[in-house]
């Protein structure tokens, strides 16, 4: 049973010619007994052959071929007998192969039983044609004696042959049953550990790379491979950052899960939404605001308020949650090592009013993730507003200052409280009227006058104090003065007690709205400035132009004054008319001298001469209709051509530098500035720009305070309170703290105005407005809740080239 080649094709099929010749002239000689009987367990061969043994030996010439054998042949090999089918490898398709009919089942032959006789199986190694059923019924013998574990090695001087059993399929594995499915598996995998030498999953990795892409990803998500198991709390945490309602975070996970994606449940969200938030509740109700309407007519009306019922369990919660999680710092020493900074701000934005904190030991204390809002109203930022929604609040600020917090290792920290908002928020909650009042400054008792001039001062200023104020407002404002706001200014403008316990060297100097005012102030007074030169300008030219013209061409050439070109020409425009209206003025002239003469002559009662006079006098006055025309039209021209506040060639020149710096006004509020923007202007870069924008340089902002304050008083009449506190109390306020403005002040409540215009779009669908307001306030805190998982990255920001 060493494969004779020219056998083991199916009858009457042609023999490949891909085999080498030798094979085909080769005839094997194995000669079996005649006495052999079809389907003998044992075949005896005949004596000439014996010293082959069990081993039909081939003659040396054909052994090499052997071992090569085409592979076109072991389909073939099915035709033997279904139970020693070979492994069935495709043939290269360069290869002629016979047709793979299996034809039906040799052996066992039903019928022949017993020895088969040498005489009746005799194999002529040069015989051809198929097998005779005695010589079928032999090899099946042969076959099933030499099998091992359902393989069949036949040895041939070379490399041996290797046969696999491959059992027939009575259904396809599309339509088979599971266990079906898992024995064939179980074969095959058998089957790919021979073939790979014992690197079966090596191998099995190089048959799934023979599925498109596509196919293998459906196949894998059909087994339920390509399963992702998203953690507990981190659906919670992209719903809270992509503001999604319930509703859509149910769609989300529905088709998540299509893809093979599992989440938390919902009832697992909420639990972990509860828990974030379990150390107060958050409280919503109608309280009774105050509105104007358009005519300005006060009206009290229920307005929704949502708000925490314990400031103190909140920020306690807030500390400990940062703490756990590593977040808190105290700025390399920046913060006494047994303090707690706690920034308290509030600021009116879109259409509520929020009063949040912010610890100040966090790295980045301003960031929109480290504002939690406290309370939150839909109503305007008035004296009374702001009392009935935060008066609730003086204990839990008195309470965070005097009583020390214990976090759970152990430690205890006094929670210092710094008072953060724009200069009227910060106004209204210590009690004073703010700066427009004679008395403007909340931090001295300077009056308007001594700030414009200081000169005109009093030697010494002296600093508000809380205890103090609160005293001026029970017994001056109120006793003496009736409460009558007109009589403010005699009790140095404080018109309410202070909402707060908070001693005034806690008040931080709004950093953000100085720079803010500041800015827009001295921009609009260059920019006035500017325009102002322009002006100038264009009447020098139109000057030296026309008292000698030979200047023209040198004036043209001049780069600086190339922008007034358009001017200029119209100029030459406007005096083709001028001449010709002063020639009017010659003929006019005339003219009416004629006129009088014939209104002297006219003395001569004379019909004719008065008919004369009326022509005469007619066309007099078309000519000096025609002469103001003409005047009109040289006008027009030069007014045309003439510059606009604002866009005339250096005034112009302002905005596309603002742009370079991607600095835009905002069209409304007074065309003022965004913070960030005015932030970025206030570079070296951009002031040099601005200011050189120009020949006329303003100010130069690099200078002291100081410095700069003299040079605005000299050019300006009045100095803004904002200008007061940039010169009287922003340095005491750092010097004082130990950090600029930047980390102390306002600016981190404003950015959170956004973040609720972004939760509102998620609660808008609630109908009821205190129960909408309770969920946006809940949807706030569940963003910036120091440890709750699952945040949305932030951008990766570009560079700025600033
Ligand atoms: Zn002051």
């Amino acid at each position: 049973m060493a494969a004779p080649p020219d056998n083991f094709g199916p009858p009457g099929a042609a023999f490949s010619p891909c085999c080498p010749p030798s094979i085909q002239s080769a005839v094997a000689a194995v000669s079996l007994r005649p006495s052999i009987q079809p389907a003998a367990a044992a075949v005896s061969l005949r004596p000439s052959i014996q010293p082959a043994a069990a081993a039909v030996s081939l003659r040396p010439s054909i052994q090499p071929a052997a071992a090569s054998l085409c592979p076109s042949i072991q389909p073939a090999a099915a035709s033997l007998c279904p139970s020693i089918q070979p492994a069935a490898v495709p043939c290269p398709p360069s290869m002629q192969c016979w047709p793979v009919a299996v034809p039906a089942p040799l052996c066992p032959q039903p019928g022949v039983s017993g020895p088969v006789t040498s005489n009746r199986v005799t194999v002529d190694l040069n015989e051809e044609g198929p097998l005779t059923p005695d010589q079928q019924a032999a090899l099946c013998a042969m076959v099933k004696r030499q099998m091992v574990d359902k393989a069949l090695y036949v040895k041939t001087g070379g490399k041996p042959l290797h046969f696999v059993q491959v059992p027939v399929s009575q259904k396809k594995s599309s339509e088979a049953a599971p266990s079906t499915l898992q024995k064939r598996a179980q074969r095959v995998s058998d089957f790919r550990e021979k073939i790979s030498g014992g690197s079966g999953e090596e191998q099995m990795a190089a048959e799934l790379k023979r599925l498109s892409r596509d196919r293998l990803l459906q196949v894998l998500q059909e087994g339920g491979f390509a399963q992702i198991r998203i953690p507990d709390g981190h659906l919670l945490g992209a719903k809270s950052g992509l503001n999604l309602n319930w509703g859509q975070c149910r769609s989300l996970r529905r088709w998540m899960r299509e893809y093979g994606v599992v989440v938390e449940s919902e009832q697992t969200s909420r639990r972990i939404a509860a828990d974030l938030l379990s150390a107060t509740t958050v409280v919503a109700e109608n309280l009774p605001f105050t509105t104007k309407d358009d005519d300005g007519t006060k009206r009290v009306e229920p307005r929704p308020c949502a708000f925490l019922s314990s400031l103190v369990a909140a920020v306690h919660d807030f500390l400990e949650r940062s703490k756990k999680a590593g977040k808190l710092t105290w700025h390399r020493g920046g913060i006494p090592e047994i303090e707690i900074w706690l920034k308290i701000g509030g600021d009116h934005g879109g259409t509520t009013f929020k009063m949040a904190f912010q610890p100040l030991n966090i790295k980045h204390p301003n960031s929109k993730a480290n504002t939690s809002v406290f309370c939150l109203f839909e109503s305007k930022d008035s004296r009374e507003n702001i009392t009935t929604a935060l008066a609730r609040y003086k204990g839990d600020l008195k309470k965070l200052e005097e009583e020390m917090w214990k976090s759970e290792d152990g430690e205890t920290y006094q929670v210092k409280i710094l008072m953060t908002g724009d200069y009227a928020y910060m106004s209204t909650i210590y009690g004073i009227s703010g700066a427009a009042g004679t008395y403007p400054c909340l931090w001295c008792k300077i009056t308007k006058a001594g700030i414009d001039d200081p000169d005109n001062r009093t030697l010494r200023t002296s600093s508000r104090d809380l205890d103090n104020m609160g005293r001026r407002f029970s017994r001056d404002f109120i006793q003496r003065g009736q409460g009558r706001l007109r009589r403010a200014q005699d009790f140095r403008n404080i018109i309410a007690a202070p909402l707060f316990d908070i001693p005034l060297e806690q008040a931080i100097v709004p950093g953000l709205h100085i720079s803010l005012g500041i800015f827009l102030r001295l921009y609009q007074e260059f920019e006035a400035a500017v325009q102002d030169l322009d002006l100038k300008v264009q009447a020098y030219l139109r000057m030296l132009v026309l008292s000698e013209p030979n200047n023209r061409e040198e004036i043209m050439a001049d780069q600086e004054l190339g922008p007034f070109q358009r001017y200029v020409d119209a100029i030459d425009g406007a005096q083709k008319y001028r001449l010709e209206a002063d020639e009017l003025d010659q003929t006019i002239e005339e003219q009416e001298d004629q006129l009088a003469f014939l209104a002297y002559q006219m003395q001569v009662d004379d019909e004719m001469a008065e008919v004369v006079f009326a022509e005469a006098a007619s066309m007099v006055s078309d000519l000096v209709r025609k002469r103001d025309s003409l005047r009109k039209k040289e006008e027009e021209i030069l007014s045309k051509a003439s510059v606009k506040p604002g866009k005339g060639p250096l005034a112009s020149k302002l905005e596309p530098v603002m742009k370079t710096f991607k600095v835009r006004r905002e069209m409304y509020h007074s065309r003022t500035f965004v913070g960030n923007h005015v932030n970025r202007m206030l570079h070296d870069k951009p002031i040099e720009d601005l200011t050189s924008s120009v020949v006329n340089t303003m100010v130069d902002l690099s200078h002291d305070i100081k410095e700069f304050m003299s040079h605005y008083r000299r050019d300006s009449k009045s100095v803004s309170i904002k200008m007061h506190l940039l010169e009287d109390h922003v340095v005491p306020c750092i010097r004082h703290w130990g950090f600029g403005l930047g980390f102390l002040a306002e600016q981190g409540i404003e950015e959170v105005h956004a973040q609720f215009n972004h939760i509102s779009q998620s609660t808008r669908s609630i109908a009821d407005p205190v129960a909408r307001l309770k969920a946006t306030l809940k949807a706030h805190l569940l963003k910036v809740s120091p440890d709750h998982t699952g945040k949305i990255p932030e951008p990766v920001k570009r560079k700025r080239t600033l």
